[in-house]
């Protein structure tokens, strides 16, 4: 399969350089050249087959040219190492809840099949790869748990000192073995602008072979779109229409279920649900695209105010913009609003975190809108990651999963970092 950059088609790479460079050399996102479609009776069947045994037949279609079986058993295994349940919730709606791996997020899916798959790339070289990211938070607690143990690749996360929640610094500075963190003077931006200029230093890349399996990188999101027919697979065989909602942030999950809807899963309507960055609601509403600085809400994960996945949706729809905006409506809400789901939905026994939040309220009035659909929306954290939040909605507290209590207790190791390119580069360097 050859990948195009969506900034120019005939830019055209193989999977191993795709994934290994991330972004394209022009700035655009890698998008597969050729969409395979599955057939009917195979989406049928799904409702009988194992989510792995789902995966082996997704990533079969998408990575078969250039993975062996064993390669994508080996990937499909190490990815869905953890279930993605769908919970009824009211009648006709579900969540799927994608909490269920190491870190809590959905992100886990995404980071644990790009480590995997940027393992098996590397053995071919010979060379070990560094993999450097900068986090605020999430982002550095899933791509760390994804590539931990993985061999050929070594981590290196920069995180703003003081500047992350106590509980997603543990997710990343407690790992130790192929996992290093450097806790940078300054603020996020600072830690961008450092592995920004690692990528454009040409001594460095000489000496080490860097990567940055940041959220673009088709090998985070192509995964993605597993869950989608895994989710369609267990709902209840009617004749209803099927629509998704998606909190969404940068867009690539959704844009992963868009995806899966092109492969042939019949699913009619997307909902894309945001906070007040409510960038592509506005769009899909018929405004034109205009990126803004981003807003701080209660789902933080989703304050995005100019979608890095944007120009990869409007590839997938081939540019017809009409046909974007009917298949895709918009919503977005408030904190307030967010706060009032969390409340109302609670006392049927369902406890949403904000990020949820959003994604059930763009449901419900999604649903509301249009009768005759059965919904799912996906429910992208555990409640216990945002426990701050949840817990003053409820005024009560919330039992944390014994794998988030059980980083609480591991022991914090980093190396102090100045902001200085040349301190980082000395670093670098050192690895050699
Ligand atoms: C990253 C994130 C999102 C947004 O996902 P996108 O693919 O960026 O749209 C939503 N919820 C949570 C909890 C996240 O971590």
């Amino acid at each position: 399969m050859k990948y195009y950059s969506t900034n120019n088609h005939k830019h055209q790479v193989g999977l191993s350089e795709a994934v290994i460079k991330g972004l394209a050399t022009d700035n655009g996102l890698y998008m597969p050249e050729r969409i395979p479609v599955l057939p009917n009776d195979l989406i049928e069947k799904m409702s009988e087959m194992s989510f792995r045994e789902i995966g082996y037949a997704v990533i079969g279609a998408l990575f078969s040219e250039d993975l062996s079986e064993k390669q994508i058993k080996e990937l499909v295994d190490h990815t869905l190492s953890f279930d993605a349940p769908l919970v009824q919730v009211e009648e006709e709606i579900y969540s799927l809840e994608l909490f269920h791996g190491p870190t809590l997020a959905f992100k886990d899916f995404g980071a644990r099949f790009c480590s995997n798959l940027m393992s098996m790339l590397v053995k071919e070289k010979s060379k070990t790869l560094r993999v450097l990211v900068a986090t605020s938070g999430d982002t550095g607690s899933a791509v760390a748990n994804g590539f931990l143990g993985v061999e050929g690749v070594e981590v290196i996360i920069l995180f703003p000192k003081g500047k992350v929640s106590k509980l997603q610094e543990k997710q990343f500075t407690t790992l130790g073995q192929n996992i290093t963190a450097l806790e940078v003077e300054g603020v996020f931006d600072d830690c961008q602008t450092l592995v920004k200029q690692a990528f454009l230093d040409r001594e460095l890349n000489e000496k080490l072979m860097l990567t940055s399996a940041n959220s673009i990188n088709i090998a985070r999101w192509i995964p993605q779109c597993l869950y989608y027919f895994y989710a369609y697979s267990r709902l209840p065989k009617n004749e209803k229409k099927v629509v998704f909602s998606v909190p969404s942030g940068n867009f690539g999950n959704i844009g992963a279920g868009i995806l899966a809807q092109q492969m042939g899963l019949p699913i009619a309507q997307f909902v894309a649900a945001t906070n007040v960055n409510k960038v592509v609601p506005e769009y899909l509403h018929g405004s034109p695209f205009q990126a803004k600085p981003s807003i701080p809400t209660l789902s933080n994960s989703m304050d995005v105010g100019n979608p890095s996945n944007f120009p990869r949706l409007l590839a997938l729809y081939g540019g017809d913009e009409k046909r974007f905006r009917e298949n895709v409506k918009g919503y977005f809400y408030t904190d307030e609003e967010t706060v009032e789901a969390i409340q109302a939905i609670q006392p049927r026994g369902y406890t949403l975190d904000p990020h949820g939040a959003v994604g059930y309220l763009g449901l419900k009035d999604f649903m509301a809108e249009n009768p005759g659909y059965v919904g799912v929306f996906l429910e992208t954290a555990h409640p216990g990651k945002f426990r701050d939040v949840v817990e003053e909605a409820l005024g009560e507290e919330l039992i944390l999963p014994e794998r988030l209590a059980a980083f609480l207790e591991g022991e914090k190791k980093v190396i102090p970092m100045g902001k200085s390119f040349d301190e980082f580069k000395g670093f670098l360097e050192g690895l050699v």
